[in-house]
């Protein structure tokens, strides 16, 4: 069994059946009690949809600022010509 720790975030595995707060983080030696479990599935969901939100985010800023520039160069360029 897999727990994240909430001090670090570093993972540690405990063996089936072992009470985490019997066990330290490896990285930081505070205790694992209360440590959210952390499975490879949820993992993988988690990801999924951390990417999807932050291309959402950032699509959204990149697009208005992309169309600013484009809109801002056509406009110059339209100026020059008129
Ligand atoms: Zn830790």
């Amino acid at each position: 069994m897999k727990y994240v720790c909430r001090h670090c975030g570093a993972l540690n595995d405990i063996p089936d059946g072992e009470l985490p707060s019997r066990y330290s983080c490896k990285s930081c030696s505070q205790p694992l009690s209360h440590a959210p479990k952390a499975t490879g599935d949820s993992s993988a969901a988690v990801g999924m949809i951390g990417g999807a939100t932050l291309g959402a985010s950032i699509g959204g800023p990149v697009g208005a600022i992309v169309g600013g520039i484009v809109g801002g160069i056509i406009g110059y360029n339209a100026k020059g010509v008129g």
